[in-house]
C-alpha cells in the first residue's frame, strides 16, 4: 500500500473560522494493495473515491483497507467507471456511509463487502453485476431499498447476502437470480426468519421457489417498475403472464414498451389488476413487441400485464415518461471528427473527392436529453434508436456542403421533432520537423498539427562508418597508441592498443673547462633534442709565474738580482705589472703564448710559454734594462744618464736607487758606478742576447 500524504490542519481551521476550504483540506490517498485501484479520501466532503481499473484486493476483518481508519468520517463512496470488482470486506463497517455510487463497469461484489454499512438506506446495483458475495450486505440495518438496473438479467446471491437487514421488509431481484441460503429475509445464519418479508418477483422464477420455502416470506407476483431500468423475462410456456406494478409520482403520459424476439402483449390494469381497457400488441406488422402509451395519475397504482402470444422467447421491457415535449442532443465537448481518421473519401457529383463523416458511427457518444410532460428529463446515448415509438435519425448536409474545419450542424429527428446537433470537424495540417539520424540513434520526421496531433516517420540510424585508424607514435617519453574509430561520430570502434615510450637516445659532447667556466659533458637526445649536462669539471686555474730581473751581463747572468718592480708583463690579452718583489702571476688556459716582459723597456724580452696540464713557473726572466737613453745601445750616454740619475738620487730622488746598487750592498756608491761602467762598457747590445 502506498500512502502519499496526510495533511491535518486542525489548528488553522480552528483559529481562522471561515477560512477557505482548501486551506483546511485534509485527507489521504493511495493505492489499494497491488491492484490498479487508487483511493482518495477527502475529509472536507467525507467522500471516498475509488478510481482505476479491475478489481480491488480482498480484505479481512483483521486487515482492512487503509481508509477504514476514517470509517466514522466517510459519508459517501464514489466508485468510478473502470472498476470491475469490489473485494471482500472492502467497505466493511463504514458505518457513516449514506450514499454509494457504483459504476456500469462493475461485475462482482465480494463477501462482506458492505458488511454493517449501517447508515446506508438505498443502493442501486448496475446492470452488469452478476455476483453478490456471501454476507455482502449483512447487517446493513438501515437498508430499505435495493434497485437493479437490469431486472431482466441473472445474478448469483451468496449465502446470507442480505441477512440481518432489519429495515429491509421488501425487495426484488433480477428474474434470473440464484438465491444462496438465507440470502434475504433472515435474521441470522441459524435460519431465524425475519418477522415479515415480501419478495417481489415474476411467477415461476427462482424468487417464487425461494419464497415458497420460507414461511415468513410473502411472495408478491409482480415487479415494481422503475424508470430507466431494464425489465423482462423469457417465456418458456405459451401461457406465461408477467405482472409489473407502477405508482407514478407525477401525472402524465407514460410509455411502456418491449424489445425482443417473442410476440408480447400488454394490458393496463388498475391496482386490483382489473383490465382498464388499454393495451398494445404489435408495434407494427414487422415488430411484434408491445408499445403502450398511456396517461397515469399520480399516486395511483397500476399493473401492466405482459403475456406471450403463441410465441416463446425473451423480451425486455422499459418504462419511460411517455410524452416527449422536447429534446436536445450533443456530442461530448471533446468529440472532434478528424478528416481521414473519422471520415471516408467520397466523390461528389462534380467529381471532386471529399471527406464524408458517417455520423451513425459515432452515435454511441451522442447524448440525448429528453424532456417529458411529466417534467422528467432523461439523458441517454443514441444506442436505442428505436425509442418510445419513434426512431431517432441523424441527418446532415455533408453531400451538399463538405465538412472540413469548424463546427457544423447535423439534425436529429425523432417523430415530428428535431434538434440541432453541433459537430466539430477538424482537418489536420501538419508541419514537418526533421531530426537527423546519427550513427547510433534513429532520426525522425515529426509531423505536428496546430491541434496538437502529431506522428513521426522514423529515419533509420546510419550505423558507423568503415573504421579509420587513429595512430599516435610513441615518443622518447610518452607511449604511443592506436585505435579504430568512426569518421562521422568519432566513436571508438576498437580497443586502444598502446606502444611503450621509446626512451631518449643520447649522444655525449664533452665541453672542456676554461679558466673561467666549468667543463662538462652535454648529453643530447638525437630524436627529441632533449639534453642534460653531467660530469662537471672545475674551471682551469693554471698560472704562468716568474720574476723580472735586470740582466747584468750579456750572457744573461744577474748575480745581484736587481728586481724590476712595476714592470709591465703582457701575455695574450692579459697585462699585469710586477710586484715589489719583481714577481708576476697570470692565469691562463692551456696553450702556447708569447710572454712579453718589460714591455715598457726598449729591449723588452719575449718568451714563448706553453701551458699544458699544469702551471708554469718561468723563474727569473732577465731583461736588458740599462739602455737608459733608449737608443738601442748601452754606452757612455747611458752612463752619463746614470750619473745624472745618481745625482738625482743624492738629491733624495731614489727612484732608481735599487737599479743602481750594482754590488748589492744596499747603497749607491762609486763602486756601483764602476760596476755600471763595466757593464755599460759591453758595448752595443741587441735583441740577440735573448736567443
Ligand atoms: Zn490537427
Ligand atoms: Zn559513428
Ligand atoms: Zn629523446
Amino acid at each position: 500500500m502506498k500512502k502519499y500524504s496526510v495533511i491535518f490542519c486542525f489548528l488553522l481551521a480552528t483559529v481562522f473560522v471561515g477560512v477557505p476550504s482548501f486551506f483546511a483540506f485534509a485527507g489521504e490517498q493511495g493505492t489499494l494493495g497491488d491492484s490498479q485501484v487508487d483511493y482518495v479520501f477527502e475529509e472536507s466532503t467525507g467522500t471516498l473515491t475509488l478510481t482505476g481499473t479491475g478489481a480491488t484486493p480482498d480484505y479481512t476483518p483483521k486487515s482492512l483497507p487503509p481508509f477504514a481508519a476514517h470509517r466514522s468520517q466517510i459519508r459517501t463512496v464514489q466508485v468510478e467507471d473502470g472498476i470491475t470488482g469490489l473485494g471482500d470486506n472492502l467497505l466493511r463497517q463504514l458505518t457513516a456511509v449514506t450514499d454509494v455510487q457504483l459504476p456500469d463497469s462493475l461485475r462482482t461484489i465480494g463477501s462482506n463487502t458492505f458488511f454493517h454499512v449501517a447508515a446506508l438506506q438505498s443502493i442501486r446495483i448496475p446492470a452488469g453485476v452478476t455476483g453478490i458475495g456471501s454476507y455482502a450486505f449483512a447487517a446493513c440495518s438501515g437498508l430499505t431499498d435495493i434497485q437493479f438496473d437490469n431486472m431482466a438479467g441473472s445474478l448469483q446471491l451468496g449465502a446470507c447476502a442480505f441477512i440481518d437487514c432489519k429495515a429491509l421488509t421488501a425487495a426484488q431481484f433480477p428474474v434470473g437470480t440464484g438465491f444462496g441460503q438465507y440470502a434475504v429475509g433472515y435474521q441470522d445464519e441459524d435460519g431465524r426468519p425475519m418477522t415479515a418479508f415480501t419478495l417481489r418477483g415474476l411467477t415461476g422464477t427462482t424468487a417464487q421457489y425461494y419464497a415458497d420455502a420460507a414461511a415468513q416470506i410473502t411472495f408478491d407476483p409482480a415487479l415494481e417498475l422503475t424508470q430507466g431500468a431494464t425489465f423482462g423475462n423469457t417465456f418458456q410456456s405459451y401461457s406465461g403472464t408477467d405482472w409489473y406494478r407502477y405508482t407514478p409520482t407525477a401525472t402524465g403520459t407514460y410509455h411502456f414498451y418491449s424489445m425482443g424476439s417473442v410476440d408480447t402483449v400488454v394490458r393496463l390494469c388498475d391496482s386490483s389488476k382489473a383490465d382498464l381497457g388499454q393495451g398494445s400488441d404489435d408495434r407494427s406488422l414487422y415488430d411484434l413487441n408491445f408499445d403502450l402509451t398511456c396517461t397515469l395519475q399520480a399516486g395511483e397504482t397500476y399493473y401492466f400485464q405482459v403475456t406471450n402470444n403463441h410465441s416463446l422467447g425473451a423480451y425486455t421491457a422499459y418504462l419511460y415518461p411517455g410524452k416527449v415535449i422536447g429534446f436536445s442532443a450533443a456530442f461530448p465537448a471533446d468529440q472532434v471528427l478528424v478528416t481521414g481518421v473519422d471520415s471516408t473519401a467520397r466523390t461528389d457529383s462534380d467529381g471532386q473527392t471529399y471527406a464524408y463523416f458517417d455520423l451513425n458511427a459515432f452515435t454511441d457518444r451522442l447524448q440525448i436529453t429528453i424532456t417529458y410532460d411529466t417534467g422528467d428529463q432523461v439523458t441517454l446515448p443514441l444506442t436505442e434508436k428505436n425509442y418510445n415509438g419513434h426512431v431517432f435519425s441523424l441527418t446532415d448536409d455533408q453531400v451538399a456542403h463538405h465538412w472540413t474545419e469548424g463546427t457544423y450542424t447535423a439534425t436529429l429527428t425523432w417523430g415530428d421533432q428535431t434538434a440541432a446537433v453541433p459537430v466539430q470537424v477538424h482537418t489536420h495540417v501538419y508541419t514537418a520537423q526533421r531530426t537527423e539520424p546519427t550513427c547510433v540513434a534513429d532520426g525522425q520526421i515529426l509531423y505536428t498539427c496546430t491541434c496538437g496531433d502529431s506522428y513521426a516517420t522514423p529515419i533509420a540510424k546510419l550505423g558507423h562508418t568503415a573504421p579509420a585508424t587513429h595512430r599516435v607514435e610513441p615518443t622518447c617519453t610518452l607511449p604511443g597508441y592506436t585505435y579504430d574509430y568512426c569518421t562521422r561520430c568519432r566513436a571508438h570502434l576498437s580497443d586502444t592498443v598502446s606502444t611503450p615510450a621509446l626512451g631518449h637516445d643520447y649522444t655525449a659532447v664533452v665541453i672542456p673547462p676554461t679558466t673561467t667556466e666549468e667543463g662538462y659533458t652535454r648529453y643530447t637526445c638525437r630524436r627529441c633534442g632533449s639534453s642534460y649536462d653531467a660530469n662537471y669539471q672545475p674551471a682551469l686555474s693554471y698560472t704562468v709565474t716568474g720574476r723580472a730581473v735586470a740582466m747584468e751581463s750579456t750572457d744573461g747572468s744577474h748575480p745581484h738580482n736587481y728586481l724590476l718592480v712595476g714592470t709591465t708583463i703582457e701575455l695574450g690579452d692579459e697585462s699585469v705589472r710586477t710586484g715589489e718583489d719583481g714577481t708576476f702571476s697570470i692565469a691562463v688556459a692551456p696553450g702556447t703564448y708569447t710572454l712579453t716582459v718589460g714591455a715598457d723597456f726598449y729591449l723588452c724580452r719575449q718568451v714563448q710559454v706553453t701551458v699544458t696540464t699544469q702551471s708554469v713557473d718561468l723563474g727569473d726572466v732577465p731583461v736588458m734594462a740599462y739602455d737608459l737613453t733608449g737608443d738601442g745601445y748601452v754606452n757612455a750616454r747611458d752612463l752619463v744618464t746614470l750619473q745624472q740619475y745618481a745625482a738625482d738620487i743624492d738629491r733624495g730622488d731614489g727612484a732608481y736607487e735599487r737599479l743602481l746598487d750594482f754590488n748589492g750592498d744596499g747603497r749607491i756608491t762609486a763602486a756601483d758606478m764602476d760596476g755600471a761602467a763595466g757593464f755599460i762598457g759591453a758595448g752595443k747590445l741587441d735583441e740577440s742576447i735573448y736567443d
